[in-house]
């Protein structure tokens, strides 16, 4: 089912083995055309083109573009009690990693009388997408909520879709277990807001047809399809963004020792997420990459998104790719720095020591994504699309910014004076210099 690339033999450096590893037909560059009169459309009509895109992608116009407390609190009221102590379970382990990750300000005494600070200082305000196109992710309120909560910053928002299926009191309005598990964390403001548009209101602000108003954010984060991660590079500048975390990817390295249904289940799990989703096992073996071929047809006939997982399976950008050795598997994987990597193999830790690009790594048999999708404790929102060579998934220090706070006093600004002159006249720009002298020496430059 999946195609063979066969490395055997090849000997191709980093960008060569990039261009020969299977990636997606439809690329984020190639979105941006599609979501560009979108985002232009909510910048332009505000309110009333967030009605209208609804009602097109989405197939439902929303009831009210800020979903107001009392239904937040009836989402809550009514969520199945597994469902909850489930939610419980995945926030509790997610604020105790994420805990973890707060920094303190650092300050460093560079001369006597001279110091840099550096202070870290949460963003002002945030909106946080949290999917709900094909597949609703209540997961994805608890990745983005808890970070930014445990940053402190000023205010966030949570943007969702609405869904077509929602009855009664909660029609027109997101996905009931997705209200409800922003109302478990306390997160009070919520809209009603899908895909690029819901990137591009948070980007430029939008009023509501009652008057509710969403304040412009300064940074968006969250998971979402090929649209969001278009719109999100499309306003980055206007907006901060964490990374770009589009359709999900995932890589296994697995030699002889792996079992083939465990890597089976595994491929087939994350391409449940989108048909875009990638599946892609590296082995140094042929007969566990024929064993898992098997297994992996037998599991996508029978699972219940068949066709979904089958397109994604079939797509260009799932496949087994065959190496030599392991050390040459690790050249592999280190190229195409995929989402999630599964290290199944003889002493999987030591592998996954000599692992440099990937958004997270899950080490032996009993860490499959699945646990990192929804309690691990670690954050499932990360980048995609190779961006994991350059960036990191959503954590504490993503809501964040270090500010360096200079000080220094007459003498240590005497001290290295001279320094700053020389390098400010062999830069050709004195004026900096002057600046100094104009301290240090007050009578020159005048
Ligand atoms: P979504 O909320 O991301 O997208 C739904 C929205 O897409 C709709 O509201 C609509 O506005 C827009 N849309 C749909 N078709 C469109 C079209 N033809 N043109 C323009 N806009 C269109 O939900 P989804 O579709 O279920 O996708 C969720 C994605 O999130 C999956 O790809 C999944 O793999 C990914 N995901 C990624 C991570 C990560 O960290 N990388 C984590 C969780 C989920």
């Amino acid at each position: 089912m999946l195609a063979t690339i066969d490395l055997r033999s090849a000997t191709l450096g980093p960008r060569r083995l990039r261009e020969v590893m299977p990636r997606a037909e439809y690329d984020v560059e190639a979105a941006l055309e599609t979501v560009r009169p979108i985002c232009d459309d909510v910048r332009d009509r505000g309110a009333e083109a967030l009605y209208d895109l609804a009602e097109r992608f989405d197939g439902v116009r929303p009831t009210h573009l800020r979903v107001p407390a009392e239904i937040l609190a009836l989402a809550l009221e009514r969520l199945d009690p597994d469902v909850r102590a489930a939610l419980e379970v995945s926030i509790e382990r997610a604020r105790r990693v994420h805990a973890d990750q707060v920094r303190t300000d650092t300050t460093t005494e560079v001369a006597p009388g001279g110091t840099v600070t550096e202070r870290w200082v949460p963003v002002d305000r945030v909106g946080l997408y949290v999917p709900g196109g094909r597949a609703v992710y209540p997961s994805s309120v608890v990745m983005n909520v808890v970070p930014a909560q445990i940053a402190e910053v000023g205010s966030l928002a949570v943007a969702s879709p609405p869904q077509r299926d929602n009855v009664g009191e909660l029609a027109g309005y997101p996905h009931p277990t997705i209200l409800a598990a922003c109302a478990l964390l306390g997160v009070e403001e919520v809209w009603t807001m899908g895909g690029a548009q819901a990137v591009a209101a948070f980007a430029h602000g939008v009023v509501g047809t009652d008057g509710a108003t969403c304040e412009p954010v300064s940074l968006v984060t969250g998971p979402g399809n090929i649209y969001v991660a278009a719109a999100k590079r499309l306003l980055k500048g206007l907006i901060g963004i964490d990374s770009e975390a589009g359709p999900t990817e995932i890589a296994v390295l697995a030699d002889a020792s792996a079992d083939p249904e465990l890597v089976a289940a595994d491929l087939v799990s994350q391409a449940e997420h989108d048909p875009l989703a990638a599946s892609v096992l590296v082995t140094d073996d042929p007969a566990l990459a024929e064993a898992v071929d098997a297994a992996v047809a037998r599991r996508a006939a029978a699972t219940k998104h068949s066709e979904r997982v089958s397109t994604a399976l079939t797509g260009r950008q799932s496949a087994v790719v065959l190496v030599d050795d392991l050390d040459a598997g690790l050249d592999v994987v280190n190229a195409y720095g995929a989402e999630h990597l599964e290290i199944l193999t003889e002493d999987a830790p030591a592998v996954a020591a000599r692992v440099r690009n990937a958004g997270a790594v899950f080490v032996g048999p009993y860490s499959p994504v699945s646990l990192g999708d929804y309690a691990a404790g670690s954050n499932h929102v990360l980048p995609t699309g190779g961006c994991a060579c350059h960036s990191s998934g959503l954590s504490v220090q993503s809501f964040l910014r270090g500010i360096h706070v200079v000080t220094y006093d007459e003498a240590a600004l005497t001290e290295v004076g001279p320094a700053v002159v020389t390098l400010a006249q062999a830069e050709d720009l004195p004026a900096h210099g002057e600046a100094v002298t104009a301290r240090t020496d007050p009578g020159s430059g005048r």
